[in-house]
């Protein structure tokens, strides 16, 4: 088993792709602390996990834009189980305007969620990797990290972000072992997903099927979705990677949409 006895912080997991990424800790045998908004829900996810094994999980509430809410997460989960080996910043939303359209307020609420949220959940559990000697830090970019579409100026500049401080992360974070990395997916078929097909469809004045097929599948390689298990793929690789060769690095996964 790869993450054997690993304590492992994945925030947004009740659902989607954080939810594989717990799936795929826990079956290598990892402690994984699904970190969500939704607290019943990820109680419920923590429970399944729990009892496929071999490792376990516990649902905790957190909202990671919440400074007092992180800090006190993050301490109870090193608390119950030693400290902190493995975060994973993967809670996010979406919301799409043309730009001139954007609501201020919606701009500062999508920022929020993804960078302060990246910052603090690595703020909070540095202290304890640096404590013990090493850990993974891997925030959860996208395609959208490298590329840019119309309708999403908030979330490029956000995934765009997360490649700075995971490169800072993993040089300040160098001398202790701690290693940081973005995954950068391309369309995942999850309700962050499914919610923008009607709402692009709109906003570009083209039908539901032509945003699946032009839109989101029209630069893959083989017209697919990536899936929940590929990026989980990934995050093990991450968090399992033996050395530090690979700190800094962002790997994208997405069926041939985006190549570098
Ligand atoms: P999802 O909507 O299925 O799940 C997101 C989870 O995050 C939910 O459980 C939600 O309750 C939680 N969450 C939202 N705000 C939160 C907050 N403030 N604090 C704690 N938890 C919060 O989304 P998903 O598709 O699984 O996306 C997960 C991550 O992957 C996001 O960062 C997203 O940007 C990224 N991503 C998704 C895709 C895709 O196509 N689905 C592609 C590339 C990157």
């Amino acid at each position: 088993m790869k993450l054997a006895n690993k304590v492992c912080l994945v925030t947004g997991a009740a659902r989607g792709i954080g939810a594989a990424i717990a799936k795929r800790y826990v079956a290598e045998g990892a402690r994984v602390a699904i970190a969500d908004l939704d607290r019943e829900h990820a109680a419920a996810t923590a429970a399944e996990l729990s009892a496929a094994g071999p490792g376990s999980a516990m649902g905790i509430a957190m909202d990671v834009t919440d400074e007092a809410a992180v800090g006190s997460g993050v301490a109870a989960v090193a608390e119950r189980w030693g400290g902190i080996d493995v975060l994973v910043s993967n809670a996010g939303i979406q919301i799409v305007h043309p730009l001139e359209e954007f609501p201020f307020a919606e701009w500062k609420k999508l920022l929020a969620i993804h960078l302060d949220g990246a910052f603090l959940t690595s703020r909070a559990c540095l202290p304890y990797m640096r404590k013990q000697g090493g850990g993974a830090v891997i925030f959860m970019g996208s395609v959208h990290s490298k590329e840019a579409s119309p309708l999403k100026s908030a979330y490029v500049t956000a995934k765009h972000g997360l490649l700075g401080l995971a490169r800072v992360i993993a040089k300040e974070g160098a001398a202790d072992g701690i290693r940081a990395n973005v995954i950068c997916p391309g369309f995942v078929r999850t309700p962050l997903v499914d919610k923008q097909i009607p709402e692009q469809a709109a906003s570009l004045g083209i039908s539901e099927k032509e945003v699946v097929e032009r839109v989101m599948l029209g630069q893959t390689v083989d017209k697919e979705f990536t899936t929940v298990e590929d990026v989980a793929e990934v995050a093990l690789l991450f968090a399992a990677f033996p050395s530090n060769a690979l700190t800094g690095q962002s790997l994208v996964v997405s069926h041939g949409w985006y190549m570098q």
